[in-house]
């Protein structure tokens, strides 16, 4: 239901369903490696507000148990869209080969 998105979730439970799916490996491999940007976020800033995980066109965000956001860098493209429509603006994109082996976010890896 359209309106679903326009709710507040409480909890994990009260996400809203989406109709994309979840990458995975296929004829081109990880498609990660093809990204020269990282989104890093500084999660002190971040209020949890899922506006990442609802924008992303690689459905690549998921959300913790924590509530905070989580990337799968093995399939992140490195857009910066999630870095744009951030209400915190606490997502930075930084080239790739300055991230590596820094602050990838939670759960991330490299591509
Ligand atoms: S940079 Fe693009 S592909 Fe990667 S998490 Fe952000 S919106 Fe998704
Ligand atoms: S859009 Fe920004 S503030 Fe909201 S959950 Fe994502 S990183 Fe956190």
């Amino acid at each position: 239901m359209v309106n679903e998105v326009n709710t507040e979730p409480t909890g994990k439970k009260d996400m809203p369903k989406t109709s994309y799916s979840k990458p995975t490996i296929g004829a081109t491999g990880k498609t990660g490696s093809w990204r020269t940007f990282d989104p890093i976020v500084n999660y002190e800033e971040c209020n949890r507000c899922r506006t990442c995980w609802l924008h992303c066109p690689e459905a690549v965000i998921s959300i913790g148990e924590d509530d905070y956001p989580v990337w799968d860098f093995d399939y992140c493209k490195g857009c910066g869209i999630c870095a744009e429509v951030c209400p915190k603006k606490c997502i930075e994109m930084v080239r790739t080969s300055d991230s590596i082996g820094d602050s990838l976010p939670v759960g991330g890896s490299e591509g």
